[in-house]
């Protein structure tokens, strides 16, 4: 039998071969019937093509979006077995969800996408495994401040050093390389949720460690905004790496956590849009009530913007390449927002970080575990830093700012990257 796959595709079910019991008991759940409603909207039009940085890269059928979706169709019905090849095809998409925001089909690819690595999850715990080690460390407070102890503690025996160099294999030396400076001990100052809040914010793990002070930015320019702000302190991690990782029972308990904690009418706000995105998809992740949390859940900078003219800023004078996350223009939908907002700053000039349209490279574990594919993406925006010599980089996704950061150290450039709420909360002007 032969799949429709396009011009290129060498998959073919060998003639007469049974399905393997294993995925055509998959075949009957239903999931895979959700699956099956997905993949079935793709016309194969192939107008997400040209906006596929994967398929750009490699020009084959099985990097891009219709590819994938017809190999994920095909692995469902138990045409396909999950051989290493189907794998890297699948695996090789960054979640960048370029080719879900221009599909005339309106397939939903990160859903799809994520329901077709949970029909490969039992092949490969190890994968599961990692994702479920990352989350349980980071989800929790006390296991968080650990980790930034040890880091401390590493840093001055010279082990992360060691660890840059490779002397503990290649994944430690990415790990090494993508730290940031300082990792915060305590959590942030928020204020605690009121009855009167109409902002919950939602804090993330990632940012909590690496960003704690753009939290405390968050809430101190959106109270200047006249938001009652609060932050639930039983909230959870959004569930991304497990999501990505196809342990979709384990994204889906987090998501119910969250639902409970963040019950009312309030809105939602995160300040890296790679949380805002996984909790959009809990429209589809948590049928019961999802739907309802997800449409509350705004990026801080769409908030800030719908009430811009109760911030006042200082000027300043620089130049700044503002860099879009996917997940900010691709999943949540209100990177102009964080634009007009940051005009709001006099003086300021700002230019967007090019290739403008282009994922970074940085795409949840893939960022370690494919480094070579991650540093091939951001080779474009690092010529683009080096031609343009911009004052600083803006970035308002944790990941996308590690790995650029990185990116930047290696290639020798200086210039910082910041998170966009960080500057505005520098050029605040005291109120009255
Ligand atoms: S995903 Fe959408 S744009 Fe891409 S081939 Fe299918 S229908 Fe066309
Ligand atoms: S999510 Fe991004 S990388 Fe994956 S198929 Fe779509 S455009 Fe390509």
């Amino acid at each position: 039998m032969e799949r429709r796959l396009g011009a290129g595709c060498k998959y073919r079910r060998p003639h007469g071969a049974a399905v393997q019991p294993a995925y055509s008991a998959a075949m009957n759940s239903t999931s895979n019937h959700a699956l099956q409603v997905l993949t079935d909207r793709c016309v194969r039009c192939g107008l997400c093509l040209p906006h596929c940085p994967t398929y750009l890269q490699s020009r084959q059928e099985g990097d891009g979006p219709r590819g994938r979706i017809a190999l994920t169709e095909a692995l469902a019905r138990g045409e396909l077995a999950p051989t290493p090849r189907l794998q890297q095809h699948l695996d090789g998409c960054l979640s960048c969800r370029a080719c879900e925001a221009v599909c005339p089909a309106q397939v939903r690819f990160g859903e799809l996408m994520d329901r077709g690595r949970a029909l490969l999850a039992v092949q490969r715990p190890a994968r599961v495994r990692a994702a479920r080690l990352a989350s349980a460390l980071l989800r929790s407070r006390p296991r968080r401040r650990a980790l930034s102890l040890l880091l401390r503690v590493s840093r001055r025996l010279g082990l992360v050093g060691l660890a840059r160099h490779g002397v503990f294999g290649r994944r430690l030396a990415r790990a090494g390389a993508l730290l940031p400076p300082v990792l915060a001990a305590t959590a942030p100052l928020l204020p605690p949720v009121a009855a009167e809040s109409d902002v919950l914010l939602f804090c993330g793990c990632v940012t909590e460690l690496a960003e704690r002070e753009v939290l405390e930015d968050a809430a101190r320019l959106l109270t200047v905004a006249g938001y009652r702000v609060g932050a639930p302190a039983a909230q959870d991690c959004c569930g991304a790496l497990l999501q990505h990782a196809g342990d979709l029972e384990r994204a889906r308990r987090l998501a119910r956590r969250n639902l409970a904690t963040f019950g009312g009418t309030g809105m939602v706000a995160a300040i890296t849009s790679g949380c805002a995105a996984s909790l959009r998809d809990y429209a589809w992740l948590v049928p019961e009530g999802g739907a309802s949390f997800a449409a509350r859940v705004h990026d801080v900078g769409w908030l800030l913007q719908r009430r811009v003219e109760r911030l006042h800023f200082k000027p300043l004078p620089l130049r700044a390449a503002v860099h879009l996350p996917c997940t900010l223009r691709n999943v949540v939908g209100e990177d102009r927002a964080m634009e007009r907002l940051l005009c709001a700053v006099p003086e300021i000039t700002l230019e967007p970080l090019q290739p403008a349209q282009r994922c970074c490279g940085a795409a949840g574990l893939q960022i370690v575990t494919d480094a070579a594919a991650a540093d091939r993406l951001l080779a474009g925006k690092l010529a683009a830093v080096r031609q343009r010599s911009p004052d600083l980089i803006l970035s308002s996704n944790i990941g996308c700012s590690l790995h650029l950061a990185a990116g930047l150290s290696r290639a020798g450039l200086t210039t910082p990257v910041m998170h966009p709420l960080r500057l505005l909360a520098q050029q605040l002007q005291p109120a009255g």
